[in-house]
């Protein structure tokens, strides 16, 4: 390593909901098809890479954060994401014995459909890839990182995006003006497979063949563009979220309480158990917040969109 490399890179990667989720059928290599319109938000994870003195990857998690998140059910071996993006890195670039600490900084719901995990790889990827000069491009990063998982990516670039394949495939979208939320977070988090499962059971219950989606909503493009929260509010959709429901029936009640507070629409975010309320602009979101948090709720306002991963504050060249 040369004398001028840095020796603690940090970078922030936001958390995102989806505006709109469509759920094809269940495929045969066990994966389901999407199309989902993704929205980065303002509530960030940060991933510190230091390079440390012996060969190793270690993992440490400060959790807390405007939600106060707990830290349990984050593993912190090799299967932690973060280590498992600093290894793919290194095999991909060939640092041999590649020696870090990463601290993540977790403030996105665990296991809470806001694809946290995701946003810490991507974090890790990019913290990496400046600390070890590795110099690979956005699009060998987002190569790498969909192989870590499928938001991962698009916790790359942030913004407003249309994922199709296994939610992968991105186009950018136009989101030109913010748009005001208010998340919920629940106690306990959700699989994302379970919640998977359930909606494929429900299907099969009610004797629905649902198809493969190939095209995200034009309603919910054309209102996100001009940030439109009234248009908005009338066609956001999950397909998941009854499933998510079934999994956590309380969740149904936050959301009538949420809309009867003045949300315009308020929606379970990915498999859940998150909650993302919609609001008319800045100031409705602030008072939203304020009503949910008196009522005993974990409730934050954010905006999005939100960029992508980049670098959190000034590295430490010390
Ligand atoms: P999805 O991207 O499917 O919406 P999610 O946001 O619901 O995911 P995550 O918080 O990303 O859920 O994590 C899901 C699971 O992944 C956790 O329960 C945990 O076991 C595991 N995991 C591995 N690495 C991490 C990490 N850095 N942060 C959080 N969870 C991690």
């Amino acid at each position: 390593m040369s004398l001028s490399a840095p020796r603690a890179v940090r970078v922030r990667a936001p958390g995102k909901i989806n505006v709109s989720l469509r759920v094809g059928p269940l495929r045969p290599d066990g994966y389901h098809a999407v199309a989902s319109v993704y929205l980065a938000v303002s509530l960030f994870e940060e991933v510190t890479a230091t390079a440390a003195a012996e060969p190793g990857i270690t993992v440490r998690v400060d959790a807390g954060g405007p939600l106060s998140i707990p830290a349990s059910g984050i593993p912190l071996g090799p299967e932690n994401l973060v280590a498992r993006a600093a290894a793919a890195l290194a095999g991909h670039a060939g640092v041999q014995d590649p020696a870090v600490d990463l601290v993540i900084t977790k403030h996105v719901p665990v296991a809470g459909g806001m694809g946290g995990g995701s946003a810490d790889a991507a974090a890790a990827l990019l913290a990496c890839n400046e600390l070890w000069g590795t110099g690979l491009s956005a699009a060998e990063l987002a190569s790498l990182g969909s192989q870590l998982g499928a938001d991962v990516p698009f916790a790359l670039t942030g913004g407003a995006a249309v994922g199709l394949g296994t939610g992968d495939q991105l186009t950018p979208v136009a989101a030109e003006a913010p748009l005001h939320w208010v998340l919920v977070a629940a106690d306990t988090g959700l699989s994302t497979p379970a919640v998977y499962g359930r909606l494929d059971a429900l299907r099969s219950e009610a004797g629905a063949v649902a198809e493969e989606p190939q095209s995200a909503d034009p309603a919910v493009l054309a209102a996100l563009a001009p940030g439109n929260a009234a248009a908005l509010a009338s066609v956001i959709h999950n397909d998941l979220q009854p499933a998510a429901l079934s999994l956590a029936p309380a969740l149904d009640e936050v959301l009538q309480r949420g809309r009867d507070l003045g949300a315009l629409a308020g929606i379970v975010s990915g498999s859940g158990p998150t909650l993302a309320f919609l609001a008319a602009d800045g100031a409705a979101a602030a008072r939203l917040e304020t009503a949910l948090r008196a009522e005993g709720h974990n409730a934050l306002a954010v905006n999005g969109p939100a960029p992508g991963a980049e670098p959190a504050v000034p590295a430490d060249n010390s």
